[in-house]
């Protein structure tokens, strides 16, 4: 059965029953419909021993991974099993929607729903992201049609318009054309939205009065003579902070098992810092005993941003972390092809379980314990089950199959367990790196550290940036490293574990509402593309409304 079939066969519990169950009033959430409702501001806070549960995974292939559905199924099991839990994900970009198959609501018997409404508009936050960005745009290039004040140097504008749908025709535009009250002609360009500063600063702020100061920040520019112009420059800070009101504000919603979820921003891994917001992880941490959350991608994308940009947000170090892989995605990573996958192969299997080997090696470093979960997939087989185990059990790591996708909560009861146990280990967590350490020294400890990378190597202009970042005094802040997520190194061909490789910083953006300096790597974009055969091609709704094809 598909993933919308199984979600479309269970009713939604009234989203006050969720509210409850996670302590939640009712007058401390406002209603979107019967199945989804915002949390109110300021959250409720309970002064209580807490759990943060990280989930992520190896690196992704075509032959999938099922970190959400993990997520998911985990959340379920910490329930059945009498825990007090709730879970955190980010909300799904209609980019990767209508492109390569693949919400972001879980699969099988593991979704939070509506799957439906996650998976589209929802409550609308993507949309106030996009027209917050554009309305920046807007006033920026207003500004410069009207006399220009500020000297922007209009060559020299950092921000972008945004779009959240792949749409590689609109990477780089000409805009202003048409004469004089057309405005003033210059380049631009699109990014997706959820690659966008704002997406950020939404996932990273603790309150409005954060927000704003984050959005003042900003640097949208340069003048004519080289100095950063900001947002509070525009004086437009707060009418791009009120178009975020509700946005800012945590969305719940339930799991098909009714376990609450909060499903909360989403910046995607590769390209932005990977986690849903930290007031929705912060909410998990002060309304239930367990909070599982994800960060997208691997443990060398959104594991290494989780733990050196997002936890000191969040306040709090991840007590357990699951580490997500599947035999099929071992199997590719230790060179087989898509099309065998369903054949048993214990060597390949064995040769791609470097890549896990290294992940776990990789989170172990911040001195939390790690335990890996396979997720099950109906083609895996005894032998090769067991060779993960024994791989896993070599590094002093247990492995623990969970069959999420084909039970749900039911298939994760010894994952929950051994979470559990983990969690109650005393954990000491270290950073990979200082903010006093300069850019270069963060990203070199991110290459060899998290990468198994050797070198750096810098194109001319990232290098000029550097010597003007240190002049500015924004080297303090951390990476946000734009890499691909197929391969530790920045070339996606490249899977298992390589080793020995160079890492290509081709250019530096100062993100400096965000608090961190994104470094793009290699050829990874910031507005993606649709595929040859975009999901889009299969969906349908019908004449009475019911949607098909959504996965
Ligand atoms: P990720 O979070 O790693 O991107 P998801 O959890 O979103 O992956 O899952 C991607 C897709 O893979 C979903 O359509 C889901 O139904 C499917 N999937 C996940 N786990 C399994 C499994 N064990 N067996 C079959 N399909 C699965």
């Amino acid at each position: 059965m598909k993933d919308i079939e199984i979600a479309q066969q269970v009713t939604p519990a009234p989203i006050t029953e969720i509210a409850a169950k996670a302590g939640l009033t009712a007058d401390q959430i406002d209603q979107y419909g019967s199945a989804k409702a915002k949390l109110k501001l300021p959250l409720p806070v309970k002064d209580t021993q807490r759990k943060l549960i990280l989930v992520t995974s190896i690196n992704p292939t075509p032959a999938g991974e099922g970190k959400s559905t993990v997520t998911i199924g985990l959340g379920d099991a910490l329930t059945s099993i009498g825990k007090s839990t709730m879970i955190a994900l980010r909300e799904p970009s209609l980019g990767p929607v209508m492109g390569m198959k693949g919400g972001a609501t879980g699969g099988g018997y593991s979704q939070v729903i509506p799957m439906e409404d996650i998976n589209l508009h929802f409550t609308g936050d993507m949309h106030a992201l996009t027209a917050a960005n554009n309305t920046l745009a807007a006033l920026i290039d207003n500004h410069i049609q009207q006399g220009n004040a500020l000297g922007i140097d209009q060559r020299r504008i950092q921000w972008k318009r945004a779009l959240d749908i792949n749409d590689r025709a609109l990477r780089h535009t000409i805009i202003g054309l048409g004469g004089p009250t057309s405005g003033v002609p210059r380049e631009d360009g699109f990014d997706i939205t959820v690659a966008s500063e704002l997406m950020a600063i939404l996932c990273l702020s603790e309150n409005i009065a954060d927000l704003k100061q984050r959005i003042n920040r900003i640097v949208i520019g340069y003048t004519h003579d080289r100095q950063p112009v900001t947002v509070a420059d525009l004086q437009v800070g707060g009418a791009i902070a009120l178009l975020l009101k509700d946005a800012l504000r945590p969305n719940l919603v339930q799991t098909l098992a009714h376990t609450p979820a909060l499903v909360h921003g989403g910046p995607f891994a590769n390209i932005a810092h990977g986690c849903n917001s930290v007031l929705a992880t912060q909410a998990g941490l002060n309304l239930a005993d367990y909070t599982v959350t994800e960060a997208g991608f691997g443990a060398d994308l959104g594991g290494e941003k989780f733990m050196d940009i997002n936890v000191p947000a969040v306040g709090q170090a991840p007590n357990a972390v699951v580490i997500v892989a599947t035999i099929r995605a071992l199997k590719m990573h230790g060179g087989m092809a898509l099309a065998d996958l369903g054949n048993e192969d214990v060597a390949a299997l064995e040769k791609g379980a470097a890549n896990l080997g290294h992940h776990i090696k990789a989170m172990q470093q911040y001195g939390v314990p790690v335990v890996v979960a396979i997720n099950q997939f109906t083609a895996d087989t005894p032998a090769e089950i067991q060779a993960v185990k024994d791989y896993c059990a070599g590094l002093g790591v247990t492995a623990v199959l969970a069959d999420v996708w084909g039970q749900g909560g039911a298939g994760a009861t010894e994952l929950a367990h051994a979470v559990v146990k983990l969690a109650d280990q005393p954990s000491d967590f270290k950073p990979l790196y200082q903010n006093d350490d300069d850019v270069e020294t963060k990203v070199m400890a991110i290459v060899k550290k998290t990468y198994g990378g050797a070198n750096v190597e810098y194109s001319g202009k990232a290098k000029r940036q550097l010597r003007t970042f240190a002049k500015y005094g924004w080297d303090k802040l951390p990476v946000c490293m734009a890499k691909t997520q197929y391969s530790l190194s920045d070339n996606p061909k490249l899977l298992g574990a390589p080793t020995g490789f160079t890492i290509n910083v081709r250019e530096f953006v100062p993100k400096l509402g965000a608090g961190f300096i994104v470094a793009l790597t290699g050829n990874v974009l910031t507005m993606p593309g649709l595929p040859k055969h975009p999901a889009a091609l299969d969906m349908d709704i019908s004449d009475d409304g019911k949607i098909s094809g959504l996965f």
